[in-house]
């Protein structure tokens, strides 16, 4: 059985890693080499049905900055 696990490294950031769910977890971030944490994957993980699917990266939205307008009213009286 194959696995996309998610790891998060110091330097690079999130990443996937395809790999055995027999397979000991990445220490080292194939990229550069630094620790990383694995975020998902942990044995004992349930699975129900096939859609398995992993979306944690949330999206923060961006929302316009609302700008007050100061209207002044200058009345040269
Ligand atoms: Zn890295």
């Amino acid at each position: 059985m194959m696995l996309t696990y998610l790891y998060e490294c110091e330097e690079c950031g999130r990443f996937e890693e395809f790999q055995s769910i027999k397979d000991d977890a990445l220490e080292k971030c194939p990229k550069c080499g630094r620790e990383v944490k694995r975020i998902i994957g942990a044995p004992g993980i349930l699975f129900k049905g096939s859609n398995f699917y992993v979306n944690q990266e949330k999206k923060a939205d961006s929302k316009p900055i609302k700008t007050k307008e100061n209207k002044k009213d200058e009345k040269a009286s």
